[in-house]
């Protein structure tokens, strides 16, 4: 859907820094989370498995089909594979994935509670509150499909007792959203010591959350 297509060489270098930045900004710890993007061809490249952000090179990444067969790399994909392929397989307007374990973030994960749109950004940049899809086990199927299905119409889902994960155009986009939603989680949470939150006017809620449908699916 981008008309600014990242070409397959690009695409792989956005994986790898987003993948680094994602440590670098304290989105992870140590080498969890994992981020995937869409090919020009079609096939994903995932980060691999278990292996230093830093240390990490090109040649690391993994290149797969959507079914999950390797077709290029030496190491194993990461082992979230599934729901980063799941999600690109199901939502043909989104280009990249991520998961991370944003503290925030993951406090609303614990108490299975939505992160609130009460700015007017979030709105715009993910989509309206973002839920919490039911508990599945980490690295199953049963996860893929039920974290995968949920970012149909917005860019990101808390993933219960676990962390978030989030979609976009490219891998870029989905570190500003990542990033974006750990923010305003540790808003919400700040806010919410100082007094109620007051949430927006159901009318720019609507608006604004709008515009982000109609950037993924062409209707408000
Ligand atoms: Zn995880």
């Amino acid at each position: 859907m981008a008309d600014d297509k990242l070409t397959a060489q690009e695409t792989k270098e956005q994986v790898l820094w987003v993948a680094q930045e994602m440590l670098r900004s304290g989105l992870v710890e140590g080498t969890a989370g994992n981020v995937g993007a869409r090919l020009p061809d079609g096939n994903a490249v995932l980060t691999p498995s278990s292996l230093d952000y830093l240390e990490m090179t090109l040649d690391d990444l993994v290149v797969c089909d959507l079914d999950g067969n390797v077709l290029e790399g030496e190491r194993s994909p990461t082992t979230e594979k599934a729901l980063h392929l799941s999600a690109l397989r199901l939502h043909e307007n989104i280009d990249a994935t991520m998961h991370c374990h944003a503290k925030h973030a993951t406090m609303f994960a614990l108490v299975r509670e939505p992160i609130p749109a009460v700015i007017e950004e979030f709105d715009v940049f993910v989509g309206g509150n973002v839920e919490v899809a039911e508990y599945r086990t980490t690295g199953t199927d049963e996860l893929a499909d039920e974290v995968a299905s949920r970012v149909a119409t917005k860019a990101c889902v808390l993933m219960a007792n676990h962390g978030l994960f989030a979609v976009g155009k490219t891998p870029k986009d989905v570190l500003h959203i990542a990033s974006l939603v750990e923010r305003t989680a540790e808003i919400v949470w700040g806010a919410r010591a100082l007094g109620s939150v007051v949430p927006l006017p159901d009318e720019v809620n609507q608006t604004f959350s709008g515009y982000y449908r109609y950037g993924r699916t062409g209707k408000f």
